[in-house]
């Protein structure tokens, strides 16, 4: 019978420990979020991670910039941020305007705040698999959802499709990480359907509705799926769940799959 990876359910089972853990501190932790625009998208992320960041026990600041923001005005907002006792963790939401350099911007924000695990000091740290490594939130949660159903990592042949430094490729270093054999795929690789029926675990993050049809996947197979797409106002991934949930062994939906388990594994990080 298949087996659907609930990100929702593993959220909820996850977030007890981390509330108990909270309550522990005797005072509240603090996130800050800043937004640069006012990206729809990104608008729904930020609103998500509120919500579920103060049910746990977080203050979450959030602080809304104008698209005409300079790079040094945000700098120093940021180190201001830094600089405060109160502050436990920073996330600059991405994608910012093109007149921001996002590296200079996600570098400004100090280590041991990067609550995304994407500055280039984490960065390196977690492709070197340093333990100390804050790992990125959308792999940490991946990683976690398996291993919540117990689907074994090491020495499997995992699949990711997507290249992109917040998905794909911290995704695929997380799995190396964890001594999987890893196979990176994006829109240059031929004959991509060998490359993902041959994995044992394939990771789809490449941004487009229901691409993976079910002659991409194999019988037995476990599917993680980490796009978000959106079809006449209805979220999707990029799995075509309804047909591939039928061959394969196991199965994250969207909703409900990767998206809960991003979102606790920063505030995990934070921690
Ligand atoms: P992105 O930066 O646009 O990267 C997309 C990747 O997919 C690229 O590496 C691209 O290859 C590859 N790709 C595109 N078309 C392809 C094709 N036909 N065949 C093979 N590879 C193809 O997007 P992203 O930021 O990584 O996000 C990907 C998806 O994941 C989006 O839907 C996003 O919303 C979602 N996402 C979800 C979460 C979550 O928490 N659930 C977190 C992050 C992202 P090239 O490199 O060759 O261009």
């Amino acid at each position: 019978m298949i087996k659907i990876l609930d990100g929702k359910k593993v959220r909820d089972s996850l977030s007890e420990k981390l509330r108990e853990k909270i309550a522990k501190l005797g005072k509240k932790p603090k996130l800050v979020i800043f937004q640069v625009g006012n990206d729809e998208r990104s608008s729904t992320y930020i609103k998500q991670k509120k919500i579920f960041g103060e049910k746990i026990g977080f203050d979450v600041e959030y602080i809304q910039l104008d698209n005409t923001v300079v790079e040094s005005e945000l700098i120093s907002k940021i180190n201001q941020k830094n600089a405060d006792e109160s502050v436990s963790g920073i996330i600059v939401q991405m994608p910012l305007p093109e007149s921001l350099n996002p590296v200079r911007i996600t570098d400004a924000i100090s280590p041991e705040k990067d609550a995304d695990g994407l500055s280039s000091v984490n960065i390196k740290k977690f492709f070197v698999n340093d333990k100390s490594a804050i790992v990125p939130a959308t792999a940490k949660g991946i990683i976690s959802l398996l291993d919540f159903y117990k689907i074994k990592i090491a020495g499997k042949k995992v699949t990711v499709v997507g290249r992109s430094l917040i998905a794909g490729r911290s995704i695929a270093n997380a799995f190396l990480n964890r001594d999987a054999t890893v196979t990176v795929c994006h829109s240059k690789t031929k004959n991509l359907k060998e490359e993902t029926k041959s994995a044992d675990i394939l990771v789809v993050a490449v941004g487009k509705a229901k691409f993976f049809k079910k002659d991409f996947v194999k019988k037995g197979q476990v599917v993680v799926d980490v796009g978000i797409n959106k079809i006449k106002d209805k979220i999707c991934g990029d799995v075509d769940f309804k047909n591939v949930s039928k061959v394969v062994g196991a199965i994250s939906p969207v909703p409900g799959g990767v998206g809960p388990m991003t979102v606790i594994s920063l505030f995990e990080n934070m921690m």
